[in-house]
């Protein structure tokens, strides 16, 4: 049986910065907080544990003082930057440039759109750490879209600008933009209401997604990888089972079952951009024994 981990897969460049950040910190301080998990893959989250790296709260933020904080890869809203200042802790700030930006072009947003009594949109998942930063750019006026049934929370006779959480599918968020053009002409106010479309979903991992399909055809069992708290972990592998009903999601090894493998003679290995590279070797050599 040939085992393949696509080349492509694990983690994305602002996963990696904000672990070397982590890492490179942790040689000297042996302790280092990082408020939220750096990355939604438990195993990566333990290993860095052990080398000292405690998962804080905004709770827990709050109490402490005069210590480092790492900002994940996420980014975070402008109140935790103000938490910090009042309490002399220094931020060491992991966030990922694509989200930095993108939490700038909303923030420009924001005051472009007040200007004319218009909403934003934010298409993601609430409560999602990103879309909570990205929220804090437009003084919690923002209104998350998750799904078609929050269309309702719109103001169709008001300018409208959308923007995407980075790692939401370009299919999934196409569908939303196309529900909101249907709700403006259904109303007549298409050409009346200033809509725009703000395309930033990222290309690490939307770019991944059409390769992955290619992945997924080429291998008669499909392993993927992932934290089960990954967002793109759940759209990529939604993508491969699309293309391979023999598809599995898993964590870990533990959940891997032999039966999967019969009859076949190719499986490929893959995983989300939160996916650390030696889990899926791991998972490889685990599966390697069934041959
Ligand atoms: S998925 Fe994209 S936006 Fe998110 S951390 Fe990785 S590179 Fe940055």
């Amino acid at each position: 049986m040939k085992v393949t981990i696509d080349s492509k897969s694990g983690f994305c460049f602002g996963v990696v910065y904000a672990i070397e950040m982590a890492e490179n910190i942790l040689v000297n301080d042996k302790k280092l907080y990082c408020l939220g998990d750096i990355v939604h893959n438990n195993r990566e989250v333990d290993r860095l544990n052990n080398l000292g790296l405690e998962i804080i709260d905004h709770k827990r933020l709050k109490s402490l003082k005069d210590c480092k904080v790492l900002i994940r890869a996420h980014g975070e809203p402008p109140s935790t930057y103000e938490i910090a200042l009042k309490n002399n802790i220094e931020l060491l700030d992991a966030s990922c440039p694509v989200v930095l930006k993108l939490q700038h072009q909303i923030k420009e947003g924001y005051e472009d759109i007040s200007k004319i009594d218009g909403q934003i949109i934010i298409y993601g998942k609430q409560g999602h750490a990103e879309v909570t930063g990205l929220v804090g750019q437009t003084n919690g006026e923002a209104i998350i879209v998750t799904t078609e049934d929050d269309l309702e929370k719109i103001d169709f006779n008001k300018p409208i600008y959308i923007y995407s959480q980075t790692t939401k599918s370009p299919s999934a968020f196409q569908n939303i933009i196309n529900k909101i053009k249907e709700k403006l002409n259904k109303i007549g106010k298409s050409s009346d209401v200033k809509f725009v479309v703000h395309d930033t979903l990222c290309r690490q991992v939307s770019g991944r997604e059409p390769q992955l399909k290619l992945f997924a055809q080429d291998n008669d069992v499909i392993i993927f990888v992932s934290g089960t708290k990954s967002s793109n972990g759940k759209m990529l592998f939604l993508s491969c089972k699309d293309q391979n009903k023999n598809s599995y999601f898993v964590s870990d090894t533990k959940e891997i079952q032999k039966k999967w493998f019969k009859e076949s003679s190719s499986v490929g290995i893959c995983g989300a951009t939160s996916t650390p590279r030696w889990l899926m070797d791991e998972v490889a050599e685990y599966i390697r024994q069934f041959s």
